[in-house]
């Protein structure tokens, strides 16, 4: 039956013809390469700044179904240095000038947008346009229209979109949904999320409203806001928020300590903080009716710790960016959602959004 299935398409496929298999969602041309399960598909890397560097390119040479096809980069230096090292070919390097030029390059398949978070929504248009798929780095943008025209442009374009949601890709993450959803300790009754770390440099993009869209919220405290809602399984009711500044020079532009307080509609609580002032901060607690799990460190790129009242979680320290990048190859070959398309990334911001508003408006802001 499989076989079958697959014969099918690729047989629709040599013929360019566009198609909607049963899936629900919208219909996709489909692409040879996307047919062909056994090819890995090829991801250019929009943006090659620390974490493309150290992070997402090592992690495409460990992932099953990925490759590292192609690079658009501003510094010359740069394109020369990757070029070199993963043996890019010419043809797959682009500026941000010459990026639009990836339409005609059927060696690339998904384009990962790693740059700055106001420029995500920019490439990802652009990307879509060209007819790719897209990944892009969290938070998704800077607001909820641009998210919106991100999710609109992928839709047009009959494309993937997916937000770089590591965590939800990982053993120790997946395991935290489990304890919930299976209620293994009972309802859960509260949590305590915290993700924060002392920011170096002043003059960086970080620091800058333009770029960044805020501080150490958009930045960090969105792995906080993801973990209180795949814990409780709830999208949250009402948001109070405070904010404290110690250093008003450094943060001028953008948040530095955030404390946020969620009600979800069954009367779970969630307690969160943010910081750009200090190490130490992160943690992804619950306490269920009859016991209690914790992961600390949550949120790192790896050397997380799970335990629960019963004693340690024995999960495998994972690549985070090698599974979800597999994951996002393996839904554009099956033509399934991504478990974190544009309208996860979308939720989150609308719920920053609702932090900053209780902030300015020193009320408890209610969600519909
Ligand atoms: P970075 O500053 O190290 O890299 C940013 C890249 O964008 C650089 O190559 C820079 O040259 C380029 N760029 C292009 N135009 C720019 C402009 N106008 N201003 C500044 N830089 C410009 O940042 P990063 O840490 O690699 O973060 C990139 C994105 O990835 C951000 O959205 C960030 O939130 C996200 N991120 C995600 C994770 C994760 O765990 N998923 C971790 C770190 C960063």
């Amino acid at each position: 039956m499989e076989q079958d299935r697959r014969t099918f398409i690729q047989t629709v496929a040599k013929s360019g013809i566009a198609i909607s298999l049963a899936t629900g969602s919208a219909p996709f041309v489909i692409t040879t390469r996307a047919a062909e399960p056994e090819k890995k598909l090829g991801f250019a890397l929009v943006g090659l700044g620390s974490l493309s560097t150290n992070q997402i390119a090592p992690g495409l040479q460990k992932t099953k179904y990925c490759r590292l096809a192609g690079i658009v980069s501003g510094t010359p230096e740069k394109r020369q240095k990757w070029k070199a090292q993963y043996n890019i070919p010419e043809q797959n390097i682009y500026t941000y000038e010459t990026f639009d030029k990836i339409k005609d390059n059927p060696d690339i398949d998904v384009v990962y947008v790693v740059l700055p978070n106001a420029m995500h929504g920019e490439y990802t248009v652009r990307a879509a346009q060209a007819g790719k798929h897209v990944l892009s780095e969290k938070p998704m943008e800077v607001s909820v229209k641009k998210c919106q025209e991100m999710i609109d442009a992928c839709k047009k374009a009959n494309r993937l979109l997916a937000v770089g949601y590591r965590c939800q890709f990982v053993p120790f993450h997946l395991e935290m949904m489990r304890i919930g959803r299976e209620k293994v300790f009972g309802p859960v009754k509260a949590i305590e999320a915290s993700f924060g770390f002392k920011i170096g440099d002043p003059t960086q993009w970080r620091l800058k409203k333009a770029l960044a869209g805020g501080g150490a919220l958009m930045d960090v405290g969105i792995y906080a806001l993801q973990g209180t809602r795949y814990t409780s399984g709830e999208e949250p009711a009402e948001i109070t928020a405070f904010e404290t500044k110690s250093d008003p020079v450094k943060f001028k532009e953008v948040d530095e300590t955030i404390n946020w307080h969620i009600k979800f509609p069954s009367g779970v609580m969630a307690n969160c903080t943010t910081s750009y002032n200090f190490n130490g901060l992160n943690r992804l607690f619950a306490g269920y009716e009859t016991g209690w799990a914790q992961l600390d460190p949550a949120y790192s790129y790896g050397g997380l710790e799970g335990k629960t009242g019963k004693g340690a979680m024995d999960f495998p320290q994972v690549d985070h960016f090698a599974t979800e990048m597999d994951d996002f190859a393996q839904c554009i070959m099956q033509n399934k959602k991504s478990k974190v398309p544009g309208e996860e990334g979308l939720r989150d911001i609308r719920l920053l959004s609702a932090i900053y508003e209780s902030i300015h408006s020193g009320k408890t802001i209610k969600l519909k």
